[in-house]
């Protein structure tokens, strides 16, 4: 199968230079790869990027030359043999300036020894400002192309987990799941998980991110899925709960509460409202169902070239939704030596509405 070719709106860098604009620097220093990736379409493992208001420098090492090339057309590519923040620093340090260049990076993305090495070599002249975020900022805002691959890459997950559902019974191992899930996706065109597929059956079931083991599923257990595909270097994230035979009173009332709370924000996610809002429309419903303590994690995150992104729905979070976020909405309860449910699908936001990807049955499984 070929590679699908890397998804690329012509505004994305006129993006970035306002927003450098607006931040007061005359340089932007990218070393975060899905960043790398978004501003100039770079898929390789090692690679950074100075944005300039008239220039896109590339850098990455030579087991690139032929990729960089190919992706980046756009870009002007600097092989370098050595650390990367050192050509990057070199390249600041050449360009002519009027008084000092003011260059940003983010703290967040770079180790120290790379800042150390790349202040070193971009020298005095270059006034240094921390700007977290700011490609992230333009990421959380999909364009329709990027929605496009996202949709696809949540039908072909929503796919598998019908599929995977229909393999659990008592016997099965938890590995035997996670590995059906693995294969499927990559039969199905992905080019990789999302994350390393979580599949926890009863007690297990309550650590809201076990890893697969070779348990064996038995009857009279919850069985938590959780998976994700990445398609046309998009990912998805979803997650069902089904029961192994008829589930008793509490595990019922438990996955009402949780289904409830995940409709609870759906309702609640609209552009303009704050992401703790949604967050606190969830736990709301949780609470009521004394249930919120069980509740350990937050209501969802941004979803996109990484599968964990901004904006984060967690509790008292300001940041305001926006059209065009992509968010999953993930509530779950997880009771110490019981057991645990997970519902999770991938919601886009829209102008008037919004819009759910994820399509595998939602209602409790007895299976
Ligand atoms: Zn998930
Ligand atoms: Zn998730």
């Amino acid at each position: 199968m070929d590679t699908p070719a890397p998804i690329q709106e012509p505004d994305r860098l006129t993006l970035a230079r306002r927003a450098m604009e607006a931040a007061r620097v005359d340089a932007l220093v990218v070393t975060h790869l899905p960043n790398v990736f978004y501003l100039a379409g770079f898929s390789g493992s090692s690679g950074g990027l100075l944005l300039l208001p008239d220039a896109l420098h590339l850098f990455t090492d030579s087991r690139y030359t032929i990729q960089a090339r190919e992706e980046t057309p756009a870009a002007r590519t600097h092989i370098v043999s050595g650390p990367l923040a050192d050509a990057v620093g070199a390249l600041l340090r050449g360009l002519r300036r009027r008084g000092r260049l003011r260059a940003a990076y983010d703290p967040g993305r770079l180790s120290l020894a790379e800042w150390t090495r790349l202040k070193r070599a971009a020298g005095p002249r270059t006034a240094w400002k921390p700007v977290p975020g700011l490609v992230e900022r333009l990421r959380e805002v999909k364009s329709e192309a990027e929605l496009d691959a996202m949709r696809a890459a949540a039908a072909l997950g929503s796919e598998v987990m019908e599929e995977v559902i229909g393999l659990v019974k008592p016997g099965v191992t938890e590995l035997d799941l996670a590995a059906e899930i693995d294969y499927r996706m990559r039969r199905k065109g992905a080019s990789a998980s999302s994350f390393e597929s979580i599949v926890a059956s009863g007690p297990r079931s309550a650590l809201p991110h076990a890893q697969p083991t070779a348990k064996r599923v038995a009857k009279s257990e919850l069985v938590v899925l959780d998976l994700g595909a990445i398609l046309q270097r998009y990912c998805s994230d979803l997650t069902r709960t089904v029961y192994v035979g008829r589930a008793p009173a509490e595990v019922r009332r438990w996955y009402r509460a949780v289904e409830q709370a995940q409709k609870a924000a759906l309702e609640a996610l609209q552009a303009g409202v704050a992401a703790g809002a949604v967050d606190r429309a969830a736990r709301g419903v949780l609470n009521r169902a004394r249930l919120g303590r069980f509740f350990v994690h937050s209501t969802g995150h941004g979803l996109g070239i990484e599968v964990h992104e901004s904006p984060r729905l967690g509790r008292g979070q300001a940041q305001e939704i926006r059209v065009g976020n992509v968010v999953t909405l993930e509530p779950g309860v997880y009771v110490e030596g019981k057991g645990g449910i997970r519902i999770e699908d991938d919601v886009v936001v829209h102008a008037h509405g919004t819009e759910v990807l994820t399509s595998a049955p939602r209602s409790l499984l007895e299976l």
